[in-house]
């Protein structure tokens, strides 16, 4: 990869980079390895992430969006290789859905960041 170019939105969302920069971490570590804590402002480009107090609040409806998205793609498939009755079948998609919860509330804020800097951009 060029210094030139930057890495795709898809790519840089994935990775959890910096919206502006695309090389600087979001987190400390991947959220795909647990529960890291956010940098505050992008190591590379001084962006600040968090804009204001509240400002993940947002962010919570990416998470619902993601979560319910996700408790039904697992309902879905259980009932399609299982067969089970609707209420047993959401009980254990939401009960296989639970361990992704933390990865899925950190992913929701790399979402909102993005979709933030990219209606309201910090220059
Ligand atoms: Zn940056």
């Amino acid at each position: 990869m060029g210094s030139a170019t930057k890495p795709s939105a898809m790519r840089s969302i994935f990775y959890q980079r910096c919206p502006r920069c695309r090389k600087g971490n979001i987190f400390r570590y991947s959220i795909f390895r647990g529960f890291p804590k956010m940098h505050e402002r992008c190591p590379v480009c001084d962006l600040k992430f968090e804009r204001e107090p509240g400002y993940f609040l947002g962010a919570m409806y990416v998470s619902y969006a993601l979560g319910l998205v996700t408790v039904t793609i697992f309902a879905a498939l259980l009932w399609w290789a299982t067969g089970w009755w609707i209420t047993t079948d959401t009980i254990w998609a939401v009960v296989l859905f639970l361990p992704l919860a933390p990865t899925i509330t950190l992913f929701a804020r790399v979402l909102w960041i993005y979709l933030d800097q990219t209606v309201d951009p910090e220059r």
